[in-house]
């Protein structure tokens, strides 16, 4: 238990109209609260000077390893505003929990659990005022951690900062959910075995932005990465873990092999699958299962899983060689759209919370 207390310093709060008219449309990560979390640490002092400061810009050092060598890890999660009034986090420990194990993978400090849930509390309480109320809309918190030793040689820093900023987040689908053709990145990986793709660090994602613009040249919202050494065995996309459905109600998704991301989603609707009866298989998937399960009937529906949008439907799967799987019609899927509803029901407060996923900030 970490008895670090939290100073703040208050911020001059944007005015309520210009709130107001941001949180009518605040799209997603344009806009951000007036206050942020920072707290510093040391090697020798651990964590230190955790701090509610005003949002802004941050001293950097040019020479801060974060700059050079890539040091940084992030997480994302949302809080909610429930018809009451009342705000929850989703299971902020998970996100904690996984920070943690992308910190020991590159370098940096384990934060406490329970320092990270204080930290997202500290933040959305004293600025409550930015969690959106209309429908579908959330509070989306960023914390990240970046080592910011100033120092050239290649080695783990021996300061690093750990920080929360926070962004209104409006509806992923506006008009209604609408099923996404993915791109299959046959040439370009984001992981390879003993690297860091379980990891959420920057690089990671500075890796999908190349492939990720081929995806968008094709038509296509997402990248789909297979493992680079089979080309075959499905990953995961860019920011979001794939699941498959087949006629029988059995899902089916990549196993946690070391190079796809222990989504939060993912594990949330596994669970609520389970309780339905469903069977869910963790296992290799490929792309040839998939296009051949599509032909003979037996996978039904495909979709996509993250915070950001929960579950995207997938219509198709497209790649150089052309259209590999097309649900046409039958997208988006009976199973895909229960579960959707299900879990954000949950988050929304609008369902039970069968689980105790939600924290009350
Ligand atoms: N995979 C990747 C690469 C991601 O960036 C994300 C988004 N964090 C996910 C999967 C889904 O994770 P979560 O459900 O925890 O948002």
């Amino acid at each position: 238990m970490s008895d670090l207390a939290f100073t703040r310093t208050d911020a001059t709060r944007k005015p309520q109209s210009e709130r107001d008219a941001i949180l009518a449309d605040p799209g997603f990560g344009n806009h951000f609260t007036d206050h942020m979390v920072s707290i510093a640490w040391t090697k020798d002092g651990g964590w230190h000077d955790a701090e509610v400061v005003p949002y802004g810009p941050i001293p950097m050092d040019p020479a801060s390893s974060v700059l050079h060598y890539g040091q940084e890890i992030f997480e994302g999660l949302k809080a909610y505003r429930h018809a009451d009034g009342s705000i929850v986090a989703f299971r902020p420990e998970e996100n904690a929990r996984r920070l943690n194990e992308s910190a020991r993978r590159l370098a940096l400090p384990e934060l406490p659990v329970e320092l990270f849930v204080r930290a997202v509390h500290e933040l959305v309480e004293v600025d409550a005022d930015w969690v959106p109320s209309g429908a579908d809309q959330s509070l989306y918190l960023r914390p990240f951690m970046i080592a910011d030793e100033s120092f050239l040689g290649v080695r783990a820093a021996h300061r690093a900062r750990f920080m929360i900023i926070a962004s209104p987040a409006g509806a992923y689908f506006t008009g209604g959910v609408k099923p996404v053709s993915i791109w299959l990145s046959s040439e370009l990986a984001r992981a390879g075995h003993g690297g860091t793709g379980a990891a959420k660090c920057g690089g990671n994602y500075a890796s999908s932005l190349l492939p990720t613009n081929i995806a968008a040249a094709n038509g296509c919202a997402q990248v789909l990465f297979t493992d680079s050494a089979t080309e075959d065995t499905i990953d995961e996309l860019g920011g979001m873990n794939l699941f498959l459905v087949r006629a029988d109600g059995t899902l089916i998704t990549p196993a946690l092999n070391g190079n796809i991301l222990d989504g939060i989603t993912r594990k949330s609707l596994i669970r609520l699958a389970g309780d339905r009866g469903h069977a869910v298989e963790e296992r290799a998937v490929t792309v040839s299962e998939w296009r051949d399960g599509v032909a003979d009937g037996s996978i039904v529906e495909a979709f996509a899983c993250g915070t950001a949008a929960v579950i995207t439907p997938i219509a198709r799967l497209k790649g150089e060689a052309g259209t590999i799987v097309d649900f046409g019609e039958a997208a988006p899927g009976a199973l895909t759209m229960s579960l959707r509803e299900e879990l954000t029901g949950i988050q929304f407060g609008v369902r039970e919370d069968p689980h105790g996923w939600l924290d009350v900030i």
